[in-house]
């Protein structure tokens, strides 16, 4: 294959310059039928899995589980060179992401996401994409083998292990860690945990600190409780409570400490800028990280009629949380419109046009790796975007990319 992109790329909102509340409900899950429910298609099938399995809808997926195997994203599939392909811009990633992997996949229903369980009607849960690419299945020994091998000079500067809502995913995250642990110094690839609350105890989040998780995040993913609701709780007949991602946060930020622990959280699903950087102000205010992700209406899932984040609300929530995150410029210092649109970033414009020219505000954020603290080892090539419109940059731009995000920050704000 050449440079990952997913099938099809929908326009991002050229009728607005942000995703208001109003545009962006979620289509609610339709009914599953009986006989595809909880994996009964793989486990009935109960194909014996043969090394690496790469998704493909037409194809009966083998019965694969975690621990035994996990499955990684297509950039680190190519990096660790289980895969063949390049990617735009970018000769490996950074981050080896796993995932676990169950028949029963995930048994929440978030709205943008492309593992959700009403997807179970028609696309087997190996075969699901997810931010935007396929997640090749792989037994986690030979991922083990493989890194073990020199994992000083490993491409990888961190793992990172994704949990999912399913109800061996604590046990099956302790059982990863231990395996990579026992094989690989955490100190030459230190680990995340990119956790799932709802199921989750402060004791399980202590776990993973001692058997050596380095950083600790949660997948809030929505900006305020009313859009995690409509995206993530009753409104789409899935389980999590904002209340309960917040006292996992808690327990992170306790357990883990300063800087080593932090939120996921995706702009542009009807929140308010304001509202966004608010969030980032409180996480940097506890002693946290935000990494975040441009909204991208992923194929199969319950939000994929609606338009991605205009560029302009992307790049401005972008650039006003790495100021807030990296730069000591607090919130109540920047200026917002009626609409909660950011119209003054709190900086001379000196300052603020070197920070935009050093670039780094507009790479992808996330656990940092081996460079320096505010570049994401987690770049995520092309997770929430084409490479023919970059949301979020898997690499340092360039002077043509520069060139772009200067002219889509200076999309003026219309102030009515
Ligand atoms: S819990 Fe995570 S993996 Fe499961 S549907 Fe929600 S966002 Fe997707």
């Amino acid at each position: 294959m050449g440079c990952i992109e997913n099938k099809s790329s929908p326009a991002t909102n050229t009728d607005s310059d942000f995703n208001a509340w109003d545009e962006m409900q979620p289509r609610f899950p339709e009914k599953t039928p009986k006989d595809r429910r909880n994996g009964a298609h793989v486990k009935d099938a109960d194909l014996p899995p043969e090394g690496v399995y790469l998704p493909n809808n037409n194809y009966q997926a083998p019965h694969m589980k975690s621990p035994e195997y996990v499955q990684l994203s297509t950039a680190a599939a190519i990096t660790l060179g289980i895969m063949g392909g390049r990617m735009y811009g970018c000769e490996c990633t950074r981050c080896l992401n796993l995932l676990l992997t169950y028949p029963e996949g995930c048994r929440a229903n978030c709205a943008y996401c492309g593992l959700a369980r009403h997807r179970e009607a028609d696309r087997d849960y190996a075969d699901r994409n997810f931010i935007r690419v396929d997640w090749p299945a792989v037994p986690m020994a030979e991922i083990i083998d493989i890194v073990a091998q020199d994992p000083e000079n490993s491409p990888f500067h961190r793992m990172c292990i994704s949990m999912i809502t399913h109800p061996r995913s604590e046990q099956d995250t302790f059982t990863v860690l231990e395996q990579w642990t026992d094989k690989i110094d955490p100190d030459a690839i230190p680990v995340s945990i990119l956790s799932n609350p709802t199921t989750m105890t402060r004791e399980d989040v202590q776990k993973t600190r001692d058997l050596g998780a380095d950083i600790f995040t949660v997948a809030l993913d929505a900006a305020t409780p009313d859009l995690f609701d409509r995206t993530r709780g009753k409104g789409v007949q899935s389980p999590h409570k904002w209340s309960k991602y917040w006292e996992i946060l808690e327990d992170a930020k306790d357990i883990f400490g300063p800087q080593k622990f932090g939120a996921h959280i995706i702009v542009g699903m009807g929140e308010t800028e304001h509202e966004v950087l608010n969030l980032v102000q409180d996480l940097v205010d506890l002693g946290g990280h935000s990494h975040m992700f441009c909204f991208f209406p992923e194929q199969g899932s319950l939000m994929d009629h609606l338009p991605a984040t205009p560029r302009d609300q992307w790049r401005r929530v972008q650039l006003a949380r790495y100021l807030i995150d990296y730069r000591g410029v607090r919130v109540d210092q920047m200026r917002f419109d009626e609409l909660g649109r950011v119209t003054d970033y709190g900086l001379p414009e000196s300052e603020l046009s070197d920070v935009v020219e050093e670039g780094i505000a507009f790479r992808t954020s996330g656990c940092p790796g081996k460079f320096q603290d505010d570049i994401s080892a987690c770049d995520r090539p092309y997770g929430d975007s084409p490479p023919s419109d970059i949301a979020s940059y898997p690499f340092q731009p360039k002077k043509r990319d520069m060139k772009k995000i200067r002219r889509q920050l200076e999309i003026p704000v219309r102030v009515e």
